[in-house]
């Protein structure tokens, strides 16, 4: 049946704006790094874009090598774009990267220009768009000079293959220098993408200062640890939970489920549970408390996980007393 978005898609999420850019990004973005491959039902993956789309989520991010296999994901939301999301291509914000090891030999990895141009051309076949709206260099490469990545995306934002550029998984020095050479091409950093939650906080180690100085927006990923910090694993491991499914690439296995992490899991629920949230939403207003973060990429498996989350910022803001008790959680000194 053909696709009639929800008509108060806009009524009730946040729009942020993007460093100091004229762009605005949802305060949640859907990220399709897992549950868009092949094993994963076309059905379920319809649900969960229209269901994002349908709660006011303009931003779906992707990147070259989401899957399994690698490149699937691309495939699975061009199909996808292609019948349902096609009409509101102007109201979509869509992202890719390359980066990480994505075809065999020595021009499929990294950061050369030959690697990332090419990547984005077959980004672009994969999805069916013409252009994407924000194209990201992954991760560092230690082994390309900063000028030629940087070089690599002004080049294509010249093209009209991405309208804006962004950095993934930069320490904060290397931000600084990458977008100094942006800003001297002419193609201003738009934002940048560090894995950001209450158990991972090395933002907060000088990058935020420097995304802010910089006038760069920050878009944070795996803010619920992967799950962690939701109510999933309270209660032992769900058979149809990420942790369970054994589905490698950087996906959470159940051993890495530390029981430390898990009973600070417990203390967070309770007091999540006083504010009247859940615990994944007091988990990513936690993340957007601070001003300097544009948005919050989530996964999810499940329609009901979107439609959670985008009602995180719906209890108060966090006082001084709460953020101080969770503090003492995360130090496990309660
Ligand atoms: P999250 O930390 O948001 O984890 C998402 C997973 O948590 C879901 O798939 C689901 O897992 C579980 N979950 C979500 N909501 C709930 C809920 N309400 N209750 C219970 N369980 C829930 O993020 P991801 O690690 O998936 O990353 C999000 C996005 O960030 C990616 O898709 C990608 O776009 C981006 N990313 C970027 C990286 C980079 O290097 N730039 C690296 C990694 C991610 P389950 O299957 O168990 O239901």
């Amino acid at each position: 049946m053909a696709y009639l978005p929800n008509p108060a898609r806009y009524d009730t999420l946040e729009y942020r704006r993007c460093g100091r850019s004229g762009l605005r990004l949802p305060a949640i973005s859907l990220g399709l790094w897992q549950n868009f491959g092949e094993k994963d039902t076309l059905g379920n993956c319809r649900t969960l874009l229209r269901t994002a789309f349908d709660a006011g989520i303009t931003h779906f991010d992707l990147a070259n090598n989401y899957g399994p296999p690698p490149g699937a994901a691309e495939e699975t939301f061009g199909r996808l774009y292609k019948d349902d999301f096609r009409a509101h291509r102007d109201e979509l914000i869509i992202s890719t990267k390359a980066g990480y090891g994505m075809w065999p030999g020595p021009y499929g990895d990294g950061g050369s220009r030959k690697y990332l141009v090419a990547s984005l051309d077959q980004s672009l076949r994969r999805t069916g768009l013409d252009y994407v709206d924000i194209y990201y260099h992954h991760r560092p490469d230690p082994n390309t000079p900063l000028e030629e990545s940087m070089g690599a995306l002004d080049a294509l934002v010249r093209q009209g293959k991405a309208l804006y550029v962004g950095l993934s998984n930069y320490p904060a020095a290397e931000a600084r220098r990458a977008c100094a050479i942006l800003r001297e091409l002419g193609t201003p950093c738009l934002i940048h993408q560090p894995k950001y939650s209450m158990l991972v906080r090395t933002p907060e180690e000088g990058l935020l200062e420097v995304l802010a100085e910089e006038g760069v927006g920050c878009i944070a990923f795996s803010s619920l640890a992967q799950g962690v910090l939701t109510d999933k694993y309270l209660q032992g491991v769900p058979s149809d939970s990420r942790a369970a499914r054994q589905l490698g690439n950087g996906a959470i296995e159940e051993g890495q489920l530390s029981p430390a992490n898990i009973e600070k899991a417990r203390q967070l629920n309770d007091l999540a549970g006083e504010r009247g949230q859940t615990l994944a939403q007091m988990a990513l207003a936690w993340v957007l408390r601070d001003p300097r973060m544009t948005s919050v990429i989530i996964g999810a498996s499940k329609p009901q996980q979107i439609t959670d989350a985008v009602r995180c910022l719906d209890a108060p803001r966090f006082g001084d007393e709460e953020l101080g008790r969770i503090e003492a959680i995360l130090a496990g000194k309660t």
